[in-house]
This record gives C-alpha cells, structure tokens and sequence, in this order.
C-alpha cells in the first residue's frame, strides 16, 4: 500500500501562502499519498490550486452534526463541499484544548463516514503514561472507544510528548506499538483492521523521515511543524519507501 504523508498546518497559514506551497506540492513524489490539511480559511483556495492534481486536501476537524446551532464549528459535509477527503479527528491538541472525550471522537468520525470523508483519527499516550508503562493500555482504550464499529479510515499514533518537540521514540517503540495497534484494529474489526494504514506522528522531519517510514506497520506519517514549509515536506514524502 502506498504510504500516507499528510501534512497538518495546525492554526498556521494565510491565503498568500497558498500558490506558492500549491504548486510546489503538485511536483510531489508520485509514490506516495500526499494529503494537505490546513486551516478552514484556506481550504477553498487549495482546493482551486490542487483541482485535478493527486494531491488531497482535509480538515483539521469536524463537528458530530451534519449541521445545526454550533457557533464556530465547522460540519463534515462542509469539509466535503469544499473539496476535502479526509478529516484529522482526536488530535491531543484537540483533546486538551477542547476536552474531546472518545465519545465525542466516535461521533465526529461517524459524522465523517457519513459525509464520504475519510477520518484520520489520532491516538497517543502522555509522557506520564509513558513513564508509567500505561502507553499501550492508553492507546487500545483510545481505540476501542474512538472508532465506531464499521470504522473505515486511517489511524495515526501520535505520542503526545513527541508532538512539537523534536523528540521521538525508540524505533523498537514505535514498532511494538505500531504492532499493537494492529492488533488491537484486528480485534476490534476483524479483517478489515488488517486494512487500516497507521501514520506515525510526532516530530517527523526530512533528518528522520527515512528511518520511522520504513519501519514496520508504519504506513506513513502525519506531520506537523514540518508540514508548513514545502521544502520539508517533500523531503518527508521523498524519504516514504519505494514499492
Ligand atoms: C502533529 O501535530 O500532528 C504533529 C505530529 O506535530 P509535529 O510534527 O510538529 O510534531
């Protein structure tokens, strides 16, 4: 399957940033998937940028309702309207700063299904839940209550503590959890859990990139920070394995 390389902008970015960033990702590497979510504001001009390209577009989030009285959010078939395929769902940031529960990620993924979007739904564990040796617990009870039955999208594991940090795991980290995850989509779904990519996140960066994205059950990244700047988010996908 070719790797997923989804670029979050975060609350970064302005409409003249666009043509620029646009036309350098439509020189992308074609062996990957690319996927640009920025802000709400700009997601329209991307879309007019990249039509007809293989580059995709997202949102950052969406709201459980198709619509209805819910100042400042945003709804999926709203991301779906203006040219979106995928939708970040659960990102820690959304879960501290909003307090979204799983509950409320399971209902915003349904949303998304629902709207033809594709979730990337986002799990990861604390530094103290780390330390602790609760980071696998964490992240299966993440799962098991973020993803609705049916789930039909991608997973990302995305260490809270490694978000913006320039920290990372250990590789034999990310492996076993990467293979706990898997495990765990397994359980949950049956064989369609075999399908599901799982993105690795956390202060990915052109120096690292080759080395997390090829390790196993590592089915692309979600990257942050390095995701603003093309030069570096092209070098991220140029470093995806090949076949
Ligand atoms: C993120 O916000 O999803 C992320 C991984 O950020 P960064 O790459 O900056 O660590």
């Amino acid at each position: 399957m070719r790797q997923l390389i989804a670029g979050n902008w975060k609350m970064f970015g302005k409409l003249a940033d666009v043509p620029a960033y646009a036309s350098a990702v439509l020189a992308a590497p074609t062996h990957v998937d690319l996927l640009v979510c920025p802000p709400f504001t700009l997601l329209d001009r991307f879309a007019a940028a990249l039509k007809g390209s293989q580059v995709a577009l997202g949102g950052q989030d969406c709201h459980a309702n198709p619509q209805g009285a819910h100042t400042g959010d945003i709804a999926a078939p709203m991301l779906a309207e203006v040219g979106a395929r995928y939708v970040i769902l659960g990102h820690s940031e959304r879960r501290n700063d909003h307090g979204e529960a799983n509950a409320v990620i399971r209902a915003k993924t349904e949303a998304a299904m629902a709207a033809g979007l594709i979730p990337i739904v986002c799990v990861g564990e604390t530094e103290a839940e780390r330390e602790a040796g609760e980071a696998m617990q964490v992240v299966r009870s993440q799962l098991q209550h973020s993803l609705p039955a049916g789930f039909a999208g991608v997973a990302a594991y995305e260490p809270v503590w490694a978000i913006g940090t320039g920290r990372t795991p250990t590789e034999t980290d990310i492996t076993a959890m990467h293979a706990d995850i898997r495990a765990a989509l397994l359980a949950q779904l049956g064989e369609a859990g075999a399908k599901i990519q799982i993105l690795y996140g956390g202060s990915v960066k052109p120096g690292n990139a080759a080395s997390l994205l090829a390790l196993p059950e590592v089915g692309g990244a979600l990257v942050g920070g390095a995701s603003l700047k093309a030069e570096d988010f092209l070098a991220i996908a140029n470093a995806a394995p090949r076949g």
